[in-house]
């Protein structure tokens, strides 16, 4: 934080744009980039107090780095905006070095993950396949569905985690956050939140009772699609420490140079997701009066199942959207080819449109009826609206589904 900043008083897009200022010897505006894989002592006792935690400093780039510390420390400001004190935050080198720095040291062979059915491909196949060989066992709920989590939770026992996502991709159904902590609690389960479709700027899970906020800075954070990572975030001292020790022992650490090109990008997510969320609006509004389109699924839509849960737990709606064509399959790889603006291709969050055709490409290997299953149509397309002029963009569009 820049000199004298009170991060809980100051607006968040203050706080975005000096969160993480540290003072350095060089006085340099911007902090410098520590390329350095280790650090060297004054003596023997200046390094002793160091690794006693009597004295700050740096002993090695795995243990902790200036702009990953600088990094982490501003996400975690911008989370915490609204907490009496600000949480702890860790970098790691991708949002899956943070799901799974989070989760191991959580659960033992003969614990209980419970997720949300839909979530993340991967950490669903962390759960789903790696952990359940290693004996701990993973049990879904229907995510929008309060009553399911309670049905699981009476049935199953040793629950350590119960992990959600919302919204959740690509049919961004939304998760009732203080719903599921609440009922998590009465158990005794941690609740860990995927944030990163929300970013903190639209949904702050700790101010709602979540432990632990998880992001893939690859998307919003960074915002550039100029950098893979991911941060933990949690309130609390003991689990921040926990989380700690296991990126000492799994060594997924972000490096410096990502995490300088990743604060860079918080720098203006404020304004970025000002202008995304005007924009997917837009955009959806367009859609939804589309003869081509058979359904929009976005959150600020008033046709949207959840719109109401949405303005509860969200300060605006995001940017990702999808919707369903008339055309199913055919029409979906169709206006994959023949889009110019947007940019084919997966990942989200970036400044530019990125759009993709969930059935030939991120969840082809499913079968239709699987697809189906999880919301997935044949023709269905999955946006992420960027912050170019939105007349391009539906221009773009446009042509692409008619022409
Ligand atoms: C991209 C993504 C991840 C994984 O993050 P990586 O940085 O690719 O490891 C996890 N969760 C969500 C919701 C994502 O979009």
């Amino acid at each position: 934080m820049a000199k004298n900043l009170d991060g809980q008083k100051a607006g968040f897009g203050t706080v975005a744009t000096h969160a993480g200022k540290e003072v350095n010897e060089t006085h340099a505006h911007v902090q410098p980039i520590y390329q350095s894989s280790t650090y060297w002592f004054d003596s023997v006792e200046s390094g002793q107090a160091i690794w006693k935690e009597e004295r700050d400093g740096y002993i090695y780039g795995r243990l902790s780095n200036p702009n990953t510390d600088a990094t982490a420390a501003a996400i975690a400001a911008l989370e915490g905006k609204n907490l009496t004190q600000p949480p702890y935050g860790l970098m790691c080198g991708s949002g899956m070095a943070a799901i799974s720095t989070v989760i191991l040291p959580m659960v033992n062979a003969g614990d209980t993950i419970v997720s949300q059915q839909a979530i993340y491909g991967y950490s669903y196949n962390l759960f789903a396949y790696h952990l359940k060989e290693k004996g701990v066992r993973h049990v879904v709920f229907d995510g929008p569905n309060l009553a399911d989590l309670e049905r699981v939770l009476s049935e199953t026992e040793n629950v350590k985690v119960v992990y959600i996502e919302t919204p959740v991709n690509p049919t961004m159904a939304l998760t009732d956050i203080r719903g599921v902590v609440e009922r998590a609690q009465a158990v005794g389960a941690r609740v860990v939140i995927d944030n990163t479709f929300a970013t903190p700027y639209l949904q702050r899970p700790l101010e709602m009772g979540v432990d632990v906020s998880i992001h893939s800075t690859t998307k919003y954070l960074s915002g550039h699609g100029q950098v893979v990572g991911g941060a933990i975030i949690t309130p609390y001292e003991d689990v921040y420490r926990l989380f700690t020790t296991a990126l000492f022992h799994y060594g997924g650490v972000a490096g410096p140079m990502d995490a300088w090109l990743t604060l860079l990008g918080l720098r203006t997510l404020h304004v970025r997701m000002e202008r995304h969320c005007e924009n997917a609006m837009v955009v959806a509004e367009f859609l939804e009066s589309h003869p081509a389109v058979k359904r929009v699924y976005y959150p600020g839509l008033e046709s949207f199942g959840q719109h109401e849960l949405a303005q509860q737990q969200m300060d605006d709606f995001g940017a990702m959207l999808s919707f369903e064509l008339q055309g199913g399959y055919a029409a979906g790889a169709r206006l994959m080819n023949r889009v110019q603006l947007c940019e084919l291709a997966v990942s989200l969050g970036t400044v530019d449109t990125l759009i993709q055709h969930p059935a030939s490409m991120t969840h082809f290997r499913l079968s239709p009826e699987d697809r189906a299953m999880m919301g997935i149509g044949e023709g269905l397309v999955r946006l992420s609206v960027g912050i170019e002029d939105v007349q391009d963009i539906i221009a773009d569009l446009e042509q692409g589904l008619t022409g």
